[in-house]
């Protein structure tokens, strides 16, 4: 059996790689993918779960329609003898995303495609491409604007195309200083709304947490707010798509933040349960006047497990090197 699926990748890796021959597709050593531009379409081959897959897409024409109808419209590939149930489309919510699809052919329907058409298949995909607005030249290189980029690269988990000299320039930093560190980018449009929506709902449900009628042992009292800020930086690095120092000083201070909205909320149901009416600016003024002094080796233990939390953050990230990022592009 497992001779069996050696030969079919082995079978399956050579026609990903005569596809990449054919049409200038560059190989990706990381994951052993190729990758390139065919007259303004998008094209990643790879060999999967013993099928031979190619990723279609096009950021100058929208495939919804198509995906829609099932790619009734792709009439060119249809002729080739590939069914279109071999399509599947995939819809993501990125603006820039107009679709993409998958065609995924296994041993089996690729035999009966036959050899000489089999060269033909992402040419006729690209035909149908162009059937549905996408345009064969009217890219822009994503890092210098020059006119019809040639090169797929994945970067921060999307896709970009950036033209050949955009990527000799990064392939050639990369050969000098292959170990050096890659400058991380951070998005902070996305990175501050998603910290500040964190840091409120762990803030509240920490102090909720806090209730008497939950009752939770001591350990948890200072492993939660550990786990807690854990999650909130790993979503704050998600959301700017890397990690700096600057991102992690702001992660410290919005999981601070957050553990102490959820300290007063803990010290208003403390209040409420001794039957203490108070408004939230009295509970406020309170707990930093009069509670926090008197309780404040309680209230460091809930910030060491903060602590813990951002150690271990930080700690999961590591920075990728240049060498590591061209082998990944
Ligand atoms: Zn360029």
């Amino acid at each position: 059996m497992t001779t069996t699926i050696n030969t079919d990748d082995s079978v399956l890796s050579e026609l990903a790689t005569r596809w990449a021959s054919v049409y200038g597709l560059r190989h990706v050593p990381a994951d052993n993918r190729y990758r390139g531009i065919i007259d303004g379409v998008c094209v990643e081959v790879a060999v999967v779960d013993q099928t031979l897959q190619a990723l279609f897409f096009s950021p100058t024409g929208s495939l919804i329609s198509q995906i829609a109808s099932d790619f009734a419209g792709f009439t060119n590939l249809a002729r080739s003898g590939v069914a279109l149930t071999s399509l599947t489309g995939l819809i993501s919510r990125r603006p820039d995303d107009l679709g993409s699809c998958v065609l995924t052919l296994s041993i089996p329907q690729l035999l009966a495609v036959g050899p000489d058409k089999f060269d033909e298949i992402p040419a006729l995909v690209v035909k149908d491409f162009h059937q549905f607005g996408t345009a064969a030249n009217a890219m822009i290189c994503k890092l210098c604007q020059a006119p019809s980029p040639t090169q797929l690269v994945q970067y921060d988990e999307q896709y970009h195309v950036i033209c050949d000299n955009c990527f000799q320039t990064f392939q050639q930093r990369a050969m000098e200083n292959p170990t050096a560190a890659a400058k991380p980018t951070v998005n902070w449009k996305k990175a501050l709304p998603t910290m500040l929506i964190t840091m409120v709902i762990g803030g509240v449900v920490w102090g909720v947490l806090q209730h008497q009628a939950f009752r939770l042992p001591f350990y948890f009292l200072v492993a939660l707010p550990g786990i807690g800020v854990m999650a909130h930086a790993r979503f704050a690095a998600r959301a700017a798509h890397g990690m700096n120092r600057q991102l992690l000083v702001a992660i410290v201070a919005t999981s601070v933040i957050a553990i102490v909205i959820g300290n007063v909320i803990g010290f208003a149901f403390a209040l409420a349960a001794l039957k203490v009416r108070a408004t939230w600016w009295e509970i406020l003024r309170t707990y930093f006047e009069h509670y926090l002094p008197a309780n404040w080796q309680e209230e460091a233990l809930y910030f060491v497990g903060g602590l813990i939390g951002i150690y271990f953050a930080w700690a999961a990230h590591k920075p990728k090197t240049q060498g590591e990022i061209v082998q990944r592009l």
